[in-house]
């Protein structure tokens, strides 16, 4: 049995390597993707009160405010907009940080694959490592793809679509000399080829399905869950309590609310708090793993009647009907409290030895990138905290809110230096919006003016000038 063990494991983990590849991947799109979107927000003005700084309005004769007095704000300065990107620029530093963390235990494991170390147990770390990497590639691919669509979007205008219409020409031909670098014929500055926004959403399309399906790799994740949750209550040492990867800290976070036998008070309630984050986190996973095994009994004593002693049936079926708002929440809440954990271990807990004479600045940044991360993930587990009874009343759910929307509020000085900090040179960013320069418009005029053939006209020109006759 050990030996087969020691096989399952060391190969389990021999697969994971493609994956954890695809996470370097999904993290080199994040970094292109985010400096583009913020650096732009930063440079994008729209909209803003008629009033200066004073509350002085000159207002023209006919009775409207003068040109001078109309204040225009940078998109960045609006809370929605922060509240769009934001997450998912605390996203790129926490799961970049795990990134590493991962490549390194990779080459540790294989290392000890080849040249076996005391202590080190070789069948459980490979296991760990096949249930982080198969929860790890869904979340990071996913994360990439949502925000990849959150900074097209965020990019949303329609200024040169007539700007070029009214100010540089107004003839028919103009419209056609935007359609050749824009994807799609509507305004937005998103979608332009030149922005690099739907180059990166191509190429990270294919990491969510390639090396394992997304949704379906998650089920690897929660089937190793749910056999480790049946042994632990079994008994309870039989796993140690520090393994390889230390994937099952979360063990006593259920037990421990039980044992309270009420939801958190107002008191407790302290959201900015990294450990109160991976508590909260500790007991949603318990909370998953109880909730799922019961709904697959719950199956499979369903289905015992229907499948007519076939066992084997009734086991499949009952497995894939516990996946939606079950085992699949599960993987994604054991994945997202591990990365934040390993960020904790690596950053608050010191274990990075460069990282103990950063400075307090680098301290503070780093713990706001993190709660946001963290709490950010933890809002879309709501639902499961108020129905399982750990939070009660509006003050948890508020108190997830306010810090969410003051944490990017806090973060607005500092998103651009913050992708500064991340992003790749202007060469390799390849995008007119995002050039770490600021000069948005003037790139964009290089960019149209440079298009071959952008100042003649289309070749088909006469096709349907032929047809479409003026009544002029
Ligand atoms: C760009 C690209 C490059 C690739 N390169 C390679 C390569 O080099 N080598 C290679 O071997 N393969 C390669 N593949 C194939 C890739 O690994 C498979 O496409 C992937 O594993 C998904 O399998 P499938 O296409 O058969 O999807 P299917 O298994 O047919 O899945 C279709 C849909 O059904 C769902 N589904 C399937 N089973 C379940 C289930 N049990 N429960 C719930 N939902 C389910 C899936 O979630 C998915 O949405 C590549 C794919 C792409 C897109």
């Amino acid at each position: 049995m050990h030996v087969f063990l020691l096989f399952l494991g060391a190969s389990l983990g021999n697969l994971s390597a493609g994956r954890a590849g695809i996470l370097g991947l999904a993290m080199g799109h994040l970094g292109i993707a985010l400096p583009i979107a913020i650096r732009y927000s930063a440079v994008r003005k729209q909209f803003g009160p008629q009033a200066t700084s004073t509350g002085f309005v000159r207002r023209t004769k006919d009775g409207v405010p003068a040109p001078e007095t109309m204040v225009e704000f940078p998109v960045i300065e609006y809370q929605l907009q922060q509240w769009r990107l934001f997450p998912y620029l605390a996203a790129t530093y926490v799961l970049k940080s795990f990134s590493d963390t991962m490549f390194a235990e990779m080459i540790k494991f294989l290392g000890i694959q080849a040249s076996p170390e005391a202590g080190y147990d070789l069948p459980i770390a490979g296991q760990e490592i096949h249930a982080i990497t198969c929860s790890a590639k869904p979340l990071f691919t996913w994360t990439a793809r949502d925000a990849i669509q959150e900074c097209r979007e965020g990019n949303f205008v329609s200024f040169i679509w007539n700007r070029y219409l009214c100010t540089i020409c107004n003839q028919m031909i103009t419209i056609f000399m935007i359609h050749k670098i824009v994807f799609i014929a509507c305004g937005g500055h998103g979608y332009l080829k030149a922005s690099g926004l739907g180059r990166l959403r191509n190429d990270n399309d294919a990491n969510c399905t390639y090396e394992g399906e997304n949704n379906v790799l998650l089920q690897q994740t929660s089937n190793w869950l749910l056999k480790i949750w049946k042994e632990l209550k079994a008994d309870p040492n039989s796993y140690p309590d520090v393994t390889p990867l230390q994937t099952l800290t979360f063990r006593d976070g259920l037990r421990k609310f039980e044992q309270r036998g009420k939801p958190i008070t107002k008191a407790e309630i302290n959201v900015n708090n990294p450990t109160f984050l991976l508590d909260t986190y500790k007991w949603l996973i318990c909370y998953l793993l109880n909730e799922t095994e019961a709904k697959l009994k719950h199956q499979m004593e369903f289905r015992k009647q229907l499948d007519e002693n076939n066992p084997a049936l009734t086991k499949y079926v009952a497995k894939n009907s516990s996946q939606a708002f079950y085992a699949r929440t599960l993987s994604l809440a054991f994945i997202e409290h591990y990365i934040l954990q390993q960020f904790y271990f690596r950053f608050f807990e010191g274990r990075d030895e460069a990282w103990k004479n950063a400075s307090a600045e680098s301290k503070a940044m780093f713990a706001k990138l993190f709660t946001l991360y963290g709490l950010w993930c933890l809002e879309k587990h709501m639902m499961y905290l108020y129905q399982g009874g750990y939070a009660s009343g509006p003050v948890f759910a508020n108190s997830v809110h306010d810090a969410i929307l003051e944490l990017c509020e806090g973060l607005k000085m500092d998103a651009v230096p913050l992708v500064d900090a991340i992003a790749p040179t202007d060469f390799v960013l390849n995008s007119v919006l995002g050039c770490a320069d600021g000069e948005v418009y003037k790139r964009m005029e290089t960019a149209l003016s440079e298009t071959p053939g952008a100042f003649q006209r289309a070749e088909w020109w006469t096709d349907i000038s032929e047809r479409v006759k003026s009544k002029l």
